[in-house]
């Protein structure tokens, strides 16, 4: 069983602007061109998913309740433009808690395969930080770092990891992404 490709997008910072525990209504700001970018992607084949570290819960700064009032209007504003998210993983622990649906952890990648059908070695992640581009690395996915939200600051921490391309936003990311994959569809 082949699998559809994926491209599984972090999302403070890469969809939306990064504020630090964002999840007042007031904090949520769409990157420019997120939307038109994941209309691409959709119209060449590909699935949609997000994949969001929120220690935010787990360390008590804001509750579930205000992050899927946050998150939601999010999905609506994507869903408003025909695009369909067809998961949401999100971690709410602290990084001490130890789980294993923190980023970089690859079990979210594994669910995605098992729970959406998505082929893997085909799927691409996009992120601002280092962990998405290891998250990606441990889950055998291509990667692409953007440098809106920590990207400029994370680029210098990748050490030995080697994201396809480094790249200033999403739709950059995407035109990236859309130039590499020859074979989808
Ligand atoms: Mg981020
Ligand atoms: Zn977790």
């Amino acid at each position: 069983m082949a699998g559809r490709p994926f491209v599984f997008l972090d999302r403070d910072g890469t969809l939306i602007e990064d504020v630090g525990y964002g999840h007042r209504l007031e904090d949520y700001q769409p990157i420019p061109g997120v939307t038109e970018a994941l209309a691409r992607l959709r119209d060449a084949g590909f699935g949609l998913a997000i994949v969001t570290n929120q220690a935010g819960i787990g360390r008590g700064f804001f509750s579930r309740a205000d992050y899927d009032r946050f998150h939601g209007r999010l999905l609506d504003d994507l869903a408003a433009a025909g695009l369909h998210i067809e998961a949401t993983y999100m971690c709410p622990h602290a990084p001490d808690e130890d789980c294993t649906c923190r980023k970089p952890h690859p079990a979210n990648l594994l669910a995605a395969r098992d729970e959406l059908g998505a082929d893997l070695a085909a799927s691409w992640m996009i992120g601002d930080h280092a962990k998405d581009i290891e998250f990606a690395h441990n889950g055998g996915c291509q990667s692409v770092l953007v440098l809106t939200g920590h990207g400029q600051e994370e680029a210098p921490r990748l050490g030995s990891l080697r994201p396809a391309a480094i790249l200033p936003d999403l739709p950059a990311a995407v035109a990236h992404i859309l130039a590499s994959a020859t074979s989808v569809k």
